[in-house]
């Protein structure tokens, strides 16, 4: 169990902590328009980041949200332009009208939702990765959400 840590500011000990702490990912839209244009090559972070006007820094923080990338022999950091912007476009894409199954995510090649192999779930603060693979084309796949919604918690009680 990790440590409880006291958040509750001094001033204001009544004030809600609800939603106060909420970590999503956070893509620009500039990184959004510009990701389609990418190139199917290896970018360095340094690369990357100067074609989407944003910091290396950055990717490196989204990298802990599911961000493909390798590692080469030196330890250094590629990233695929195109598997960049599949992942941009996951992230980013709202949830379909009826919700996906806790299970299933959108397969961008195959255009539909698929139940994943193998999936696998990060969490990192109120940020959830799910990622698996697409049994019709057998591609990687992102899929983005929150802690606490859907079916995250299938037997939590939601309070409101
Ligand atoms: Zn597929």
């Amino acid at each position: 169990m990790s440590k409880r840590t006291e958040f509750v500011t001094a001033g204001i000990p009544n004030k809600p902590m609800v939603k106060q702490k909420r970590r999503t990912i956070r893509l620009s839209h500039a990184v959004i328009v510009r990701a389609p244009g990418l190139l199917p090559m290896w970018y360095t972070p340094g690369e990357l980041a100067q074609d989407l006007g944003i910091s290396a820094r950055a990717l490196r923080d989204w990298q802990r949200f599911g961000l493909p990338y390798r590692r080469d022999e030196r330890g250094h950091i590629w990233i695929d332009g195109r598997q960049f912007a599949a992942w941009v476009k996951a992230v980013c894409q709202p949830r379909p009208g009826r919700g996906l199954n806790q299970d299933e995510a959108y397969c961008l090649h195959c255009r539909g939702p698929v139940k994943l192999i193998n999936p696998t779930r990060r969490r990192h603060g109120n940020q959830v990765t799910l990622k698996g693979q697409c049994p019709q084309c057998g591609n990687a796949i992102y899929r983005g959400g929150r802690h606490g919604e859907s079916a995250e918690l299938p037997l939590g009680p939601s309070v409101s």
